[in-house]
């Protein structure tokens, strides 16, 4: 599901962290116009995310991409009393990918941003799942199915594409090389603004500049 046009926006679906900051640099390498949207949720880590995020986009500095937009979508409501809003027994560094699941992310996620892009007149969403994710909701057949749902809307057609779905992290990485990857951000559990260094995500960071051999720079609280 990549893409070759070059003359429409694309909206890329960006958290501030590794794999959706460097899809932003590799379609702006394709010449893409790019309008980032980012979701916040209330969720304990979003405002260091939103903060790296905003730097990131500041630091890249093209005239290929519009402003952020944020999008709210609070699930306090729904999620209640869970760790990714009360911050307590965050998933260590020793837990699986699974652990860090969140219920209906990606659906909730996706229908903020295509209802976005439809009102807006944008065609196309980029999100930037990988092909190694555990998660049933990362899946192509998961967003080829949101794809349909949201082409029963009478307008302009709504393109879903995930262009590293076939890769692993290493293979993002090395895509990455050269992109301010210090700015981008993944902990779950920051401590005064950064990362925690004892998290699921940020055992992950480390493990893929690790695995590529990059210097990681990021400033671990421990
Ligand atoms: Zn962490």
């Amino acid at each position: 599901m990549t893409s070759t046009r070059t003359d429409e926006i694309i909206a890329v679906l960006a958290s501030g962290g590794l794999d959706s900051s460097i899809l932003i640099s590799e379609l702006l390498r394709q010449g893409r116009q790019i309008q980032p949207l980012y979701v916040r949720s209330d969720l304990v880590w979003e405002r260091d995310e939103s903060q790296s995020l905003r730097r990131y986009l500041q630091v890249v500095d093209s005239p290929k991409i519009n402003d952020l937009a944020v999008l709210s979508l609070p699930l306090e409501d729904l999620y209640g009393d869970h760790w990714s809003t009360s911050g307590e027994d965050t998933p260590g560094g020793d837990t699986a990918d699974e652990a860090v699941f969140l219920p209906g992310r990606n659906a909730l996620l996706v229908v903020k941003a295509a209802v976005w892009c439809q009102l807006n007149g944008v065609g196309e969403l980029a999100l930037a799942p990988l092909g190694t994710s555990p998660f049933a909701d990362a899946t192509e057949q998961f967003f080829d199915h949101a794809q349909a749902m949201f082409n029963c809307y009478p307008g302009k057609p709504l393109r879903i594409v995930l262009p590293f779905s076939g890769f692993n992290k290493r293979q993002v990485m090395q895509r990455g090389r050269d992109c301010p990857l210090e700015l981008t951000f993944s902990c779950i559990s920051p401590v005064e603004g950064i990362h925690c260094g004892r998290c699921n995500k940020c055992a992950e960071r480390r493990q893929a500049f690790r695995e590529v051999g990059l210097d990681d720079s990021t400033r671990y609280a421990s």
